[in-house]
């Protein structure tokens, strides 16, 4: 999708209309306004989970893609399967062509360990970039509460890297609405998360949070990097750059 001239007063106008909307309501405009042409991408977290149980009761139809690095979890593969089962939907697992174990080989030894970024982008961005070309829109779980680098998302922003419409539905949820929903809903959720994981992605790339950390404080432990590329910017800054 290219960004029409007057696609920052819509997209602030969208905000505005949106404001104060719970979850539901936002994923039932973003499927009346962009489907067919809209996705969603998910890593199986807790807000991927609460959004795809939202988004099964308006309808299981939205094309929904796990971006499958080959080093997730086994728990994360396992609640995927549960999930489509559950929800009636497919997730399809969209890699970029070839397994973890040919990936390495190709670049003698595993690349996560020598250069994360080069790593996430051959393993996950390169996969959202040929995927978004297919939409107009895609709905993602971040939240403003996760991170620092996350405190401006917005509901509705422009995806400058990926050049189509991303829809946060949870945005202004709070973790323990989050929680509130899953316990409430019986929403099924990663067990990691019961062994003190905060926020999931691939297995070599995450540990464990402690008390206080924010959420997003166990991947890429050791190193300054927080996001994989897939949410590079404060989406706030990418509004007002329109
Ligand atoms: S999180 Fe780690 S293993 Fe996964 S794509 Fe990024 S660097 Fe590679």
């Amino acid at each position: 999708m290219n960004a029409a001239a007057d696609l920052p007063e819509q997209i602030d106008y969208w905000n505005e209309q949106l404001r104060g909307a719970e979850p539901p309501r936002i994923l039932q405009w973003a499927v009346d306004r962009f489907a067919p042409k809209l996705t969603m991408a998910t890593a199986l977290g807790v807000t991927g989970c609460v959004i795809l149980h939202f988004l099964a009761k308006i309808t299981p139809k939205i094309p929904v893609f796990n971006i499958d690095t080959g080093y997730q979890f086994p728990e994360t593969l396992a609640l995927l399967a549960r999930m489509e089962k559950e929800y009636g939907m497919t997730i399809e697992r969209r890699t970029a062509g070839t397994t973890a174990a040919e990936y390495e080989k190709l670049n003698g030894g595993a690349v996560h360990l020598t250069d994360s970024v080069r790593c996430c982008y051959e393993r996950k961005v390169s996969v959202l970039e040929q995927t978004a070309r297919q939409y107009d829109a895609w709905i993602s779980g971040i939240r403003r509460d996760e991170s620092p680098s996350r405190a401006g998302t917005e509901i509705v922003s422009w995806d400058k890297k990926f050049h189509l419409v991303k829809i946060a539905p949870l945005a202004y949820w709070t973790k323990k609405q989050v929680w509130s929903a899953v316990i409430y809903e019986h929403i099924p959720y990663n067990p990691l998360y019961d062994q003190g994981y905060a926020s999931i992605g691939c297995a070599p790339c995450t540990r464990p949070v402690q008390t206080g950390e924010d959420e997003r404080a166990g991947r890429w432990p050791g190193q300054a990097k927080t996001e994989c590329g897939l949410h590079p910017e404060d989406v706030s800054r990418i509004n007002a750059q329109l």
